[in-house]
C-alpha cells in the first residue's frame, strides 16, 4: 500500500473528526458568511508526485479556497432556485459517500441498495400526494436530467405511435456511427433523444400577466396537428413568476387527443406540501411523467433530483434506457435493475440524503419549510409593493418575488443595482427579464430563512439604493 494512503488509513478517526470540525465551523458561521465573492481569479496549482495526505490537503484547501465558498446553503442566498441542506440531509449525503454503494438492484448478491431508493421514491410520492403505485421513479443529478429522462421515454412513446423504435433506429434512421468495440453505455447514449429543439411549437400564454399556457391556443395548436401524436411539456411552476399550467384542464384533454403529458415541477411540486397551495397541482397525477428537483425545495445537497414515469410505460422506459440488448424476459419489474431504467449506469446512493431528511422531518417538517418560504416571499413582496423605489412585476404565486426598480427611466440601472446589492455580500438574488423588463428574482427555498433575514435583506436593498 502507498505509504501516504497507509498513514491516512491509520489516521482515519482524526481525519473524519477534522472534517466534522470543519463542517461544524462552516455551518455555525453560515449566517455571517458572505453571499457573494469578490475573490480574484486564482492561480491553479500543479499535481505533485508526492501527495500531502488528507489532513494537509484539507488545511491547504482551507487556506486557498475559503474565500471562494459563498453562503449558498445559508438563509439569504436567494439566487436561481437554491435550496439548502437540512442536518439530516447532510447525514445522508456524508453516509452515501462513506457507504459508496453502486445502486442498481433490489434483489441479488452484490448490492440491493435500490430498495432504499425505491422506498425513498415512495416516501416522496406520499409527501407529494401522488398515487403510490402509479409511478416508477429514480434519482438523477438535477431537473435537467430528470426532464431528459422523462422526455426520452416520451420520445419512445411517440415513435411507437408511428410504428417506430426510435431508441434503435434513431429519429431519422440515416445517421450512421462507426465504432469497433463500443461499451454498452456508449450504445445506450446513441439511443438517447435526437428530438430536435427546433421542433418545439410554442403555445401562447394566458393574457393578464400570466405565464401559464393558454388552453384555447393549446387546443387550436393540437387541432392543427391533424390527429398526429405529440408530447406536451407543461409547467408546474415557471421560474420567473411560479405560474402553473391548468393541470385539470389538461387532464380533460387526455380522452380526446393522443399525447404524452410531461410536467416539469422541479420546485413547484412542493406546493403539494402546503394545503393552501396544493390546488395548484390539481390533476397532475394524470401526467405520464413528472420532474422534481430535490436540491431545491427538499433541501438536500446538490446534485439531487428524481423523475417519475407512469408504471404503465415501463416497457417504453426500459426500451429507452436498456443497457444491453439482452432479450427481455417477463416483467422488467420482477428483476428490476435501475441501470435499465435511467440514463446512468454506475451511481452512488443518491437517494440517501432525501431518505434521511424525509424520515427526520416528515411531511409536517416539509409543510413548515414550504409555508415558511412562501411567507418570506410575501414579506419581501409587501416591502416591494409598499415602498416608493421598487415595483412588483407579478403577484407572488408561491415562493418567488420578481421585481424591478420603479420607473421606466431606471430600467438601465436594474442590473447595476443588483450587482451592488450582491456585492454587499449579505443577500444574493439573480437577474432576469420578465415581460421585456430588466428584473430581479428572489427565490425562497431554504429551511433556515427567517423573517429577520427578510428584514436584513430589506436593509441591504435600501443601502444599495443609496449607491446607485
Ligand atoms: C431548476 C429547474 C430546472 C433545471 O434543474 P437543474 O436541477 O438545474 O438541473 C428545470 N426546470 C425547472 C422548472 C427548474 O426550476
Amino acid at each position: 500500500m502507498n505509504e501516504i494512503l497507509k498513514g491516512d488509513l491509520n489516521d482515519l478517526e482524526l481525519i473524519l473528526n477534522q472534517v466534522k470540525a470543519e463542517g461544524l465551523e462552516f455551518l455555525k458561521g453560515i449566517n455571517d458568511r458572505r453571499t457573494s465573492t469578490n475573490a480574484e481569479p486564482m492561480e491553479y496549482s500543479n499535481l505533485e508526485a508526492q501527495g500531502s495526505g488528507a489532513l494537509a490537503a484539507l488545511a491547504a484547501f482551507k487556506t486557498r479556497f475559503d474565500d471562494l465558498i459563498v453562503a449558498a446553503t445559508g438563509p439569504r442566498y436567494w439566487g436561481f432556485v437554491t435550496g439548502g441542506s437540512t442536518p439530516a440531509a447532510i447525514v445522508g449525503d456524508w453516509l452515501a459517500t462513506v457507504y459508496d454503494q453502486n445502486t442498481q438492484t433490489v434483489k441479488g448478491q452484490g448490492d440491493i441498495s435500490a430498495n432504499i431508493e425505491l422506498e425513498t421514491i415512495r416516501l416522496l410520492l406520499q409527501l407529494l400526494g401522488l398515487p403510490e403505485d402509479a409511478y416508477l421513479g429514480g434519482f438523477v443529478t438535477g431537473a435537467t436530467m430528470s426532464n431528459f429522462s422523462c422526455l426520452a421515454v416520451a420520445r419512445q412513446w411517440l415513435g411507437t405511435q408511428q410504428g417506430q423504435d426510435i431508441a434503435k433506429t434513431g429519429v431519422s434512421g440515416t445517421l450512421k456511427v462507426l465504432s469497433a468495440m463500443p461499451h454498452s453505455s456508449a450504445v445506450k447514449s446513441l439511443a438517447l433523444l435526437g428530438l430536435g429543439s427546433q421542433n418545439l411549437i410554442k403555445v401562447k400564454v394566458m393574457p393578464g400577466n400570466r405565464e401559464a399556457m393558454d388552453m384555447n391556443d393549446l387546443e387550436q395548436q393540437i387541432l392543427e396537428l391533424n390527429g398526429a401524436p405529440f408530447i406536451l411539456i407543461s409547467s408546474g411552476g415557471t421560474v420567473n413568476t411560479v405560474d402553473f399550467d391548468d393541470f385539470e384542464a389538461i387532464s380533460k384533454l387526455r380522452g380526446r387527443y393522443n399525447f404524452w403529458w410531461h410536467i416539469d415541477a422541479a420546485f413547484g411540486a412542493f406546493a403539494a406540501c402546503a394545503p393552501a397551495y396544493a390546488h395548484l397541482l390539481k390533476g397532475w397525477e394524470q401526467a405520464d411523467s413528472i420532474t422534481v428537483d430535490c436540491h431545491k425545495w427538499l433541501n438536500v445537497p446538490y446534485e439531487n433530483a428524481f423523475f417519475l414515469v407512469k408504471k404503465e410505460h415501463r416497457l417504453l422506459q426500459m426500451a429507452s434506457f436498456q443497457n444491453s440488448n439482452a432479450p427481455y424476459l417477463g416483467d422488467p419489474l420482477d428483476n428490476f435493475n435501475y441501470l435499465n431504467f435511467l440514463p446512468e449506469n454506475s451511481r452512488r446512493l443518491k437517494a440517501l440524503p432525501a431518505w434521511f431528511s424525509l424520515k427526520a422531518y416528515g411531511s409536517k417538517g416539509y409543510q413548515d419549510i414550504v409555508e415558511g418560504c412562501i411567507a418570506r416571499a410575501k414579506e419581501l413582496a409587501a416591502f416591494v409593493e409598499n415602498g416608493a423605489s421598487f415595483e412588483l412585476l407579478a403577484p407572488v404565486r408561491l415562493n418567488t418575488v420578481c421585481f424591478t426598480l420603479k420607473g421606466e427611466e431606471r430600467q438601465d440601472q436594474v442590473f447595476e443595482f443588483l450587482r451592488i446589492l450582491n456585492d454587499q455580500g449579505v443577500v444574493f438574488m439573480t437577474p432576469t427579464v420578465y415581460g421585456g423588463q430588466h428584473a430581479i428574482r428572489a427565490a425562497f427555498v431554504n429551511w433556515r430563512t427567517t423573517a429577520d433575514d427578510v428584514l436584513m435583506a430589506i436593509e441591504q436593498l435600501n443601502q444599495a439604493l443609496k449607491k446607485i
